[in-house]
Formats: C-alpha cells, sequence, structure tokens
C-alpha cells in the first residue's frame, strides 16, 4: 500500500478551494434571494433520495441512465456511488446536475449520518462532476488527479453552455467545484476501518481518469476507464487506454464497477470486449493511415460493423474515430 502524495503547490490549492468552500457555505445561509447560483448549497433535506444498491456492505451505487443527458434523464447518465467507513463517507462521483448531487445526498442520509468528509471525482466529465456542489456545506475534501482542475477549467465554459442547453431550469445551480485534494499516482484514504486507494492513469478515457480500490470488498471504481454494453468513448488516448486495461486486468480485483453500464457484470468479459474495441479502431486506423486515406474516409468506413455490439454507436463512434486518426497520424 502507498500513502498520501501530495505535489507541491497541492496546500495552496487545497487551502484556496476550501476558502471558496466555505464562502458558499456561509452565503447559502441568508443570500439565496440574491443569488441563486448559491442555493444548490442551500436546504438540501428535500431531495427525493437517488436510488441506489448495496452491491456490497458499505458500498452503494446508483445505475445511470444508457443515453446522453437530456431533460427526460435530467443529466442521470453515470453511475455514481458512496462508500461507508465508522468514521465518515466518501463520494464517488456526484453525477450530472446539483439537483442530482442532492439527491445523491439524501440517499446517503437513508442509510447513514456520518459525515460526507471526501468526494472523488474520477474525470472531469460532466454527468461526474455537476454534483459536486450539492456538497459544499459538508466542507469534504474534493478529491481528483492532479490534472483534473486544468481540465475543468479549460472546458467549463462549453460544459455549462451544454448543459444550460441540454437541461434547462434542471441545470440551475449546477456549477463546478474543483479538487482540493489532488493524487499524482497514488493516494491512500481511510473513512475509518475502510481504507481506500486512489489511484490515477496514463491518458485514456481522459487525461485525468481516477479509480478508486476498496480495500475492504476487493472492488475497483473504475470511473470511465470500463464501459459496459455503453459505447467506450476516446476523450483521451486509446493507445494509452489499452495499456490501462492491461493494468486493471493484471490487478485482479474481486469486482470492478463501470462508469456506465450494468453495475454487476463480470467484468474480465466487459473489459475483454472493450479492450476488443479499442484495438480494432488502433489496428483500422493504422491500416488507413499507411494506405493514405482521409480522416473522413477512416470515419465513413472503419468498425462500422461494431454498431450492434454497443449502446450509442451512432452518437460516439464517429468521434472516436475522429480521435484515434488525431492520435495515431504521428505514429506515421
Ligand atoms: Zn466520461
Amino acid at each position: 500500500m502507498r500513502g498520501i502524495r501530495m505535489k507541491e503547490g497541492d496546500a495552496e490549492v487545497a487551502s484556496r478551494g476550501r476558502g471558496w468552500l466555505r464562502m458558499v457555505g456561509a452565503l447559502s445561509c441568508y443570500a439565496c434571494f440574491a443569488l441563486p447560483l448559491h442555493c444548490a448549497a442551500a436546504p438540501q433535506d428535500a431531495a427525493q433520495p437517488l436510488p441506489v444498491v448495496q452491491l456490497e456492505p458499505g458500498l452503494y451505487m446508483h445505475r445511470g441512465q444508457d443515453d446522453v443527458a437530456t431533460r427526460a434523464n435530467g443529466g442521470d447518465i453515470a453511475n455514481i456511488g458512496f462508500i461507508v467507513g465508522s468514521r465518515c463517507v466518501a463520494v464517488i462521483d456526484t453525477g450530472g446536475t446539483a439537483a442530482e448531487g442532492r439527491a445523491l445526498r439524501a440517499a446517503i442520509r437513508t442509510v447513514t449520518p456520518l459525515p460526507v468528509c471526501y468526494v472523488i471525482n474520477t474525470h472531469m466529465h460532466p454527468d461526474h462532476i455537476f454534483g459536486n456542489v450539492a456538497f459544499a456545506a459538508d466542507y469534504p475534501q474534493f478529491v481528483g488527479s492532479a490534472t483534473l482542475a486544468e481540465a475543468e477549467a479549460s472546458h467549463e465554459e462549453s460544459y455549462m453552455r451544454v448543459l444550460k442547453r441540454e437541461l434547462g431550469a434542471l441545470a440551475d445551480g449546477s456549477v463546478i467545484v474543483p479538487p482540493t485534494l489532488t493524487v499524482s499516482g497514488s493516494m491512500t484514504l481511510d473513512l475509518g476501518h475502510r481504507v481506500l486507494r486512489l489511484q490515477t492513469w496514463k491518458t485514456a478515457h481522459t487525461n485525468n481518469d481516477l479509480t478508486v480500490y476498496d480495500e475492504a470488498s476487493g472492488t475497483l471504481i473504475a470511473g470511465d476507464l470500463l464501459f459496459v454494453q455503453c459505447i467506450p468513448v476516446i476523450d483521451g488516448s486509446a493507445l494509452g487506454w489499452l495499456d490501462d486495461i492491461a493494468a486493471i486486468r493484471a490487478m485482479n480485483p474481486r469486482r470492478i464497477v463501470p462508469g456506465h453500464g450494468p453495475l454487476d457484470v463480470p467484468w474480465q468479459r466487459a473489459l475483454a470486449a472493450e479492450q476488443a474495441y479499442l484495438a480494432r479502431l488502433v489496428h483500422d486506423v493504422r491500416a488507413a493511415l499507411r494506405q493514405g486515406q482521409t480522416m473522413q474516409q477512416a470515419v465513413d468506413t472503419i468498425g462500422l460493423d461494431e454498431r450492434g455490439k454497443w449502446r450509442l454507436f451512432d452518437i460516439y463512434h464517429r468521434r472516436n474515430v475522429t480521435a484515434a486518426y488525431a492520435e495515431l497520424e504521428w505514429e506515421q
């Protein structure tokens, strides 16, 4: 087991972040009439609890819908959850809106009165982070990869714009809450008789992927390093992802919880399917590049017979070919 490793400058980031949270918390006490943005941190007990299942003793997960964010699903499209120790609770991803975060918080309160001490984000994508603000008044450490804050900042404008466009008023109160505690390599968090091992990865789904290994149950919460039945989405590196898949297989955890798709399936088969899709993409894009095909030709031909294997294929597959082409053309 490796201990906490903090980079230089993390303490400063942490104190800055917590100052911001104190401000939000204080404002929520009296300023909601004037500043609706801050109301997400205000009375939270009214939220209906998000449905969760107890996958292992003390490990609860919510199954997101296999879809893109829409008004019908309210942005509830990622698997998110929490782990309960004897001292406190760690949340792992918070959902696509402040409202979903409040519902997750309400679900925690149906299980335990213990404080939320950590809110962990597995990566930058909106469906995993926009519920963070619902936990601001709990003053947790917000935990993420050392590369998360910059990735969030550089995407903030587009994430906010798309969220408001797709969800309208359902996005109200949703803001990005950056990490106050960052991980580069590995870090151990103890919830009281419950040790979590956090780990960052070679750029794969994104450049800020982080997993959580729950020692007590032998469960790896993989975030979007594992997609089950839903098509993997490359927003980082296909080659890096293939390396990470090999490393995850070598870890050989008892259980892996995916970021999207069914929570409780044999992970070996799911990881193999994801690996086969990415390997096929890399192989076919390299062949297209050798033949001098343009990106458009590659997008129009590669991997179309994978359609029957994956949900959301029509939305993400062409983007994946584009991403792989952009990555691999530099090999030539
Ligand atoms: Zn993602």
